[in-house]
């Protein structure tokens, strides 16, 4: 464990790219819940079919991999920004989106927004940001790499113009060059932790200590790529031996988080404190988390993990 009995929160891992092993040791660092938003799997999709089976692994086997680790699992359900520019596609995926929007431990649609700032990506933006105000869903909206500032103000603009409350959006993979304007203007604003590229955890301490903790939220946004799924507790690690404030380590690794996706009514600190019992003898239609290992079985309501 790196810190001690400090609970964190990723609210953005895409863990379907990542191994059981992961779930280990991110438990042992003292991950307790996250959040698997919906996004592109690096290779584009051709069928609206393997959509549907993503949405349906999201909320039927990544959850129970993830509690069979006694880490509680939501997600967000979207039409990415990058496959939004297939049209057709586009459009069928579009009808399956209400159908798993309201499914239990769905916590917002996301991630929405652009990626190369098309006429399509716009479209499906604003088509998910109607949905989204049809059904009081919270957005999650991930950020361009290229043109940064420019999208990052424009994706603003257009949740504003389709009357959407700051509050209920998370502004993603924010930089030095975005804060202000996302904080001035009301949103949250998400930092992902992410090797090399999109933030680093250094930077992000400066970061803290600039503008303090409020509305501001850490994730890894680990994926495929080279990236890391415990880079929120190294985060939160960092930050207090740079003496930030606990209070504000905490805000930012855990409680904004809770605070800004809880208002989706289907993330609760209860989930976590007053856990199910780990039994990897469980299945998931039909099938196991294991491969031969033996199976980890806590007993309910005791603190030590017993291996038989
Ligand atoms: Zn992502």
């Amino acid at each position: 464990m790196l810190i001690d009995n400090m609970m964190v929160i990723d609210p953005h891992i895409h863990m379907t790219s990542r191994t059981t092993y992961d779930y280990l040791v991110m438990k042992e660092y003292g991950v307790v819940a996250i959040i698997e938003p919906s996004f592109w799997l690096g290779q584009p999709r051709t069928h609206v079919g393997t959509f549907q089976d993503y949405f349906n692994s999201l909320i039927g086997w990544e959850r129970f991999r993830a509690e069979q680790f006694g880490i509680r699992h939501y997600c967000t359900i979207s039409i990415n920004p990058k496959e939004a520019n297939n049209e057709p596609l586009a459009e069928q995926v579009m009808e399956l989106l209400p159908l798993y929007a309201c499914k239990e431990g769905v916590v917002a649609l996301g991630e929405v927004g652009f990626d190369d700032m098309t006429e399509a990506e716009e479209k499906y933006f604003r088509l998910q940001l109607k949905l989204a105000k049809e059904l009081d869903k919270l957005v999650l909206v991930h950020t361009p790499h290229r043109n940064k500032k420019e999208g990052t103000s424009r994706s603003m603009d257009i949740c504003l113009d389709e009357g959407l409350d700051p509050l209920q959006v998370i502004i993603d993979h924010a930089n030095e060059e975005t804060v202000d304007e996302v904080l001035d203007r009301g949103f949250w604003c998400a930092f992902s932790i992410y090797p090399n590229t999109k933030m680093g955890n250094e930077r992000m301490v400066e970061l803290v200590k600039k503008y303090g903790s409020d509305r501001i939220i850490i994730d890894s946004a680990a994926d495929w790529g080279m990236s890391d799924p415990l880079a929120v507790p190294k985060t939160a690690q960092l930050m207090l031996e740079s003496n930030i404030p606990e209070t504000q380590v905490k805000a930012v690794c855990y409680g904004n988080a809770l605070k800004a996706y809880g208002q989706s009514g289907e993330m609760k600190e209860e989930h976590w404190l007053e856990p199910t019992a780990i039994d990897q003898r469980q299945l998931y239609e039909g099938n196991s988390v294991l491969r031969g290992q033996t199976p980890m079985v806590e007993k309910p309501f005791q603190e030590s993990i017993i291996i038989r």
